[in-house]
């Protein structure tokens, strides 16, 4: 599944590595068995001094690719991270596995900073968390120089590309750390895949000696559906009640406005939602992401402005309202779903509407014709994977450069094989209204209006235009009106029509004349009566650590839950860091009945084992 690909061919590193430490001290600390994919490459790579660029899918287990080496190699590892908000949340989790960590950010007090800083002097810290505007500071540089540095990591290292969602332009001074630092290795670390990133990491950070580790993308225990919009709130709804009743998730939308409706509109149906979006004041932006992270079964609805970096483990939906303006975002955005590796949701409700207001936005944008270009490209593929009638995992990989990838049997296309239809006539139907509208040089007609001539309605619009006495009236009534609105977003989709202007006024492309003209056959997609019936067959192929509980293991998990949550709100901390679902689930499923079975559970480290292990015991032997 997971294979390194050296591209640089690089000599093995010098000095032999030090797998035994390693391996020590995932065992020790993580209280994991065994690295996952090449985890241990990276992390032999990194502790023997050399640079490593590391790809790997959100929940892939960077994280360890660098906090390993950190404890394995003399010094301090420094981790830039444009997560400023979350840093308390990583130290909080490296201090529950016992391992010295701490952070200098703009949050803190001076008192707070001076003592992270004479620890660090002290040699008292394994990890200092740094946001990458911290670097451009001379006090802070200086700091550094005074200290012992085991290595530098550079997280959400896509951050560096000028063409992402998420530049950070502090994150092209980094460069810097390689001049400053000549013999200190670096490891960047990112999850966003396509191979142009990939070569710009490389560049701007001049990680040009760097080994590349690129994981497979693949996230198999998340399946993915995308379903036509219809009433999209109501929708949403039976999703979360039919399949997610209880969980944590995610419900993007692209409008502020949108968000707080959604959030409302969930609230008020019994759903505990909270809005998450630029336009709220950061004080409730940080409580809302707090209380996400901290509060099981919690809803967060935002905008694409949320999500970097949340490493919650146990996000059990990632729901879109709206369509994504590109695959990228599309792919990290679902990626914020089941990073513990079981089974999860994404889940995308899209509509001809969603069409019209992208192509339209990309028409009136600001910035040049290639600026355009590339917004209209990334649109193109992210539409393309949304018509497809193939496996939805299999076109997602492709576009990421995987290629041989087989039907996954874990996806809406593959669970329940959509038909396509011969749509020519449809569509020269379509065109042909299209056509004699354009010809009112002065009027704006969107795709509404062409459904109508084609259903033969007569509405008001149709009748102060004449438009019942158009060749095309009434032409089109072996379709219902949602099959046309397919027909439209499925020709929008393919480029073989239009929209222009502010008004969302369809119009024929140069591609459109090869279907009138008979030279071009068009197929389409059949729009299912109702919506797909999901997770009605069982996920498969999903790297589930614990299947479902049964009946006997389920009140203990839930004991186990409430134990956990009680814990981590007198620690203040989430309860994820004291321990992940998972780790509960194998201990509900198979009770241990010492400690020393216990700290063989998957996630109990040593410390945790000697914080927490007794209470554990406690809770299984009550009933
Ligand atoms: P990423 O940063 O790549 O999104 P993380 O580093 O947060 O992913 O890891 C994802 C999850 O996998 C975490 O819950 C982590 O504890 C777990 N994990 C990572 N490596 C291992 C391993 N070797 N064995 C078991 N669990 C692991
Ligand atoms: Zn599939």
């Amino acid at each position: 599944m997971v294979s390194p690909t050296d591209e640089r061919t690089t000599s093995a590193p010098a000095g032999s590595p030090p797998t035994g430490d390693a391996l020590d001290v995932l065992r020790r600390v993580f209280g994991y068995d065994a690295f996952r994919g090449f985890q241990q490459d990276v992390v032999e790579h990194v502790v023997s001094g050399g640079d490593a660029l590391v790809l790997m899918p959100t929940g892939g287990g960077k994280s360890l690719c660098y906090q390993i080496p950190a404890l394995v190699r003399d010094g301090v590892a420094v981790v830039v991270s444009p997560l400023i908000a979350l840093m308390q949340d990583q130290v909080d989790a490296l201090t529950a596995v016992g391992v010295r960590a701490g952070f200098l950010n703009s949050t803190q007090d001076p008192a707070q900073r001076r003592r992270v800083e004479a620890a660090y002097l002290a040699g008292e810290l394994d990890l200092l968390y740094l946001a990458p505007e911290g670097l451009a500071v001379r006090s802070t540089l200086g700091l550094l120089e005074r200290g012992r540095i085991a290595l530098f990591a550079i997280d959400e290292a896509h951050c560096v590309s000028q063409w992402g969602h998420d530049f950070r332009p502090d994150y092209l001074n980094l460069s810097m750390l390689h001049e400053r630092w000549p013999d200190v290795p670096r490891i960047a670390l990112t999850a966003t895949a396509t191979r142009a990133t990939r070569t710009e990491i490389a560049t701007r950070l001049r990680l040009t000696e760097a080994r590349h580790f690129v994981a497979s993308f693949d996230r198999p225990n998340i399946q993915y559906r995308i379903v036509p919009k219809r009433e999209p709130r109501r929708q949403l709804l039976s999703l979360l009640r039919d399949e997610h009743p209880g969980d944590a998730g995610i419900v993007y939308c692209l409008s502020r406005a949108s968000v707080e409706k959604t959030a409302e509109f969930l609230v008020a149906n019994g759903i505990p939602a909270l809005p998450y979006h630029a336009g709220l004041d950061a004080t409730t932006r940080a409580t809302n992401q707090q209380r996400f992270l901290r509060e099981d079964g919690l809803v967060m609805v935002a905008t694409i402005a949320f999500g970097m970096g949340i490493d919650k483990p146990d996000v059990r939906f990632v729901a879109h309202l709206d369509l994504p303006k590109s695959v990228e975002g599309y792919y990290q955005e679902t990626g914020r779903a089941g990073r513990d590796g079981l089974p999860s949701t994404a889940w995308l409700a899209y509509g001809l509407q969603d069409v019209v207001q992208q192509r339209k936005m990309i028409e009136t944008s600001e910035g040049d014709l290639a600026h355009r270009r590339n917004l209209a490209a990334h649109l193109d593929a992210m539409l393309a994977l949304c018509e497809t009638v193939r496996c939805r995992r299999a076109q997602l990989l492709e576009y990421f450069g995987e290629t041989g990838v087989a039907a996954c049997g874990n996806c809406d296309t593959c669970l329940d094989p959509p038909e396509s239809w011969d749509g020519t006539v449809a569509a020269q139907k379509l065109l042909s209204t299209v056509y004699r509208l354009d010809r009112e040089r002065n009027q704006r007609f969107g795709a509404g209006h062409s459904i109508d001539i084609l259903l033969g309605k007569h509405t008001d619009k149709i009748d102060q235009h004449g438009h019942d006495s158009l060749s095309t009236f009434g032409i089109g009534a072996e379709l219902r009106e949602t099959e046309w609105r397919g027909v439209v977003r499925q020709l929008l989709a393919e480029g073989l029509l239009a929209v222009e202007g502010d008004y969302g006024t369809l119009a024929l492309t140069e591609a459109s004349a090869d279907v009138l003209g008979r030279r071009r056959t068009v197929t389409l997609r059949k729009e299912p009566e109702r919506p797909a019936a999901g997770r009605s067959a069982k996920p498969r192929g999903a790297a589930t650590v614990v299947a479902d509980l049964s009946p006997a293991a389920a009140p203990v998990f839930e004991r186990l839950r409430a134990w956990r949550a009680a814990t981590a709100k007198e620690q203040g901390v989430p309860a994820y860091v004291i321990f992940h679902d998972a780790t509960l689930r194998q201990i509900a499923a198979e009770p241990p009945a010492s400690l020393a079975e216990l700290s063989r559970v998957s996630g109990v480290g040593e410390n945790k084992l000697a914080k927490y292990g007794d209470a554990i015991l406690a809770v299984l032997t009550e009933s």
